[in-house]
């Protein structure tokens, strides 16, 4: 991959990285709130409880996000960005615009799909 294309996702990985780390501090605000909160009958613990859930799961899935971004950062500084984990062979420019940290290119992401 030449270095212009490197810079181009290195660009777009630090700005969905700072993204995303916004969202997780600003979901763990509002857990935080939530549990200072003065809750008074049944019915607002369980609201507060299924709220903590999905936000509970949904900073786990950023979090993923954030360590695969920091795992290609890595990559697009030390060499191997671009290259599927499995085969070897080149991910495609067009599927990393979708996906700029994917480790897998479409074949073998289907067979990792399958094999789960
Ligand atoms: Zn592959």
């Amino acid at each position: 991959m030449q270095a212009s294309e490197l810079n181009y996702f290195k660009d777009i990985l630090l700005s969905r990285k700072e993204q995303i780390e916004k969202n997780i501090n600003g979901v763990s605000t509002e857990l935080s709130e939530i549990n200072a909160s003065d809750l008074n009958d049944e019915g607002d613990h369980a609201s507060a409880n299924n709220n903590s859930m999905v936000e509970s799961a949904i900073i786990e899935q950023q979090k993923k996000e954030l360590s695969e971004i920091d795992k290609a950062l890595s990559k697009i500084t030390n060499g191997g960005y671009g290259i599927c984990e499995m085969c070897e062979d080149d991910i495609g420019f067009q599927r990393l615009k979708v996906k700029p940290h994917a480790v897998y290119c479409i074949d073998c992401r289907e067979i990792v799909e399958k094999s789960k």
